[in-house]
């Protein structure tokens, strides 16, 4: 009998499950709402739902041949207990024993890893890394994430809160991050800020292409609008880019000086954008780190796009099996 595993990943908006043999390649899927506000019970029944269904189309209804089942979530989590803490996302819940849980009601052995390290698992396994031994994955989206691998490993550091890329320090008295310090990178150069950015110009009545894109709501401007004003050669916002992407390639190369990485590879919706984002990134990285540290790291694309939560969480069944 073939050997297969279960990743789901669970957001706070939506939870992805996929059925994924050894070689990264999905045999089935499913997914649906998150809907966080109905409650722990009915999210983690809805996760089970998904996991039974991905089974049953992959031919394994009774489960049997399932080795393990891995889930992605949202820190702040403890992966050795399996137990997810405080998920910003999903209000209400507390210490959450959430792989006990899905192991006790589908009757497989289950693990629990953050998202982030779990979609870096995926793309040094399946993805852009395959071949590496050191690689740092970055998640360049409405927040700014990372999972760093060392020697073909995940480091998860003492507690298993490693890799908080976007909490790292760029801009002392800068503009204020989520977690309540100030110029962290993720306030520096996610998608988030980079529309706050554009915001504030806007308010200061600088004329822009964005105002117009946004058709005159300040509120609906994202940063696919920057984007697209800066690909229309609208001035202010391909400096706004220019000047967040030069954050996100301070913020690399400094994790290029510290791990000499093979490669960084940065994925999330952010990173669409495409060479506006790599160019400068690799430029920074050529000023600001050791040169012969700059000249070895790969600055590349993550290749799993949206998959990556999922492949993710089953990765880490893989690797638990
Ligand atoms: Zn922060």
């Amino acid at each position: 009998m073939t050997k297969a595993y279960i990743g789901i990943d669970l957001g706070g908006t939506k939870i992805s499950t996929a059925l994924m043999d050894e070689h990264g390649a999905i045999l089935a899927r499913a997914g649906c709402e998150t809907e966080a506000a109905t409650g722990q019970d009915a999210v983690i029944a809805r996760m089970v739902d998904t996991a039974k269904q991905v089974a049953r189309d992959g031919g394994k209804a009774d489960l049997r041949g399932i080795v393990a089942i891995g889930v992605g979530a949202p820190g702040p989590l403890d992966t050795k207990l399996g137990v997810l803490t405080a998920p910003p996302n999903l209000p209400g819940w507390l210490n959450v024993p959430l792989a006990r849980i899905i192991e006790e009601q589908l009757g497989v052995p289950a693990y629990l890893e953050n998202d982030a390290n779990a979609a870096a698992l995926a793309e040094f396994h399946y993805g852009a890394g395959v071949g590496c031994a050191n690689m740092i994955y970055v998640t360049v989206s409405t927040g700014i994430g990372g999972g760093i691998i060392l020697n073909g490993q995940l480091y998860g550091g003492t507690d298993g809160a490693a890799g908080e890329v976007g909490h790292t320090m760029i801009l002392p008295d800068g503009p204020l991050c989520g977690c309540g310090n100030r110029g962290h990178l993720e306030a520096l150069a996610s998608g988030t800020a980079i529309a706050r950015a554009a915001r504030e110009l806007i308010a200061k009545g600088v004329p822009t292409l964005m105002v117009e894109l946004a058709q005159g709501d300040t509120s609906a401007v994202t940063a696919l609008t920057v984007e697209i004003a800066a690909k229309r050669g609208d001035l202010e916002a391909q400096r706004i880019i220019d000047r967040a992407m030069e954050y996100l390639g301070i913020g690399m190369a400094n994790l290029a000086n510290i791990f000499n990485p093979d490669m960084i590879v940065l994925g999330g919706g952010v990173t669409k954008m495409g060479e506006m984002l790599f160019a400068p990134v690799r430029r920074a990285v050529d000023r600001f780190a050791f040169p012969i540290i700059a000249k070895t790291v790969q600055i590349v694309p993550a290749k799993l796009g949206k998959d990556v939560g999922v492949i993710g969480a089953a990765t880490v069944a893989v690797l638990h099996g």
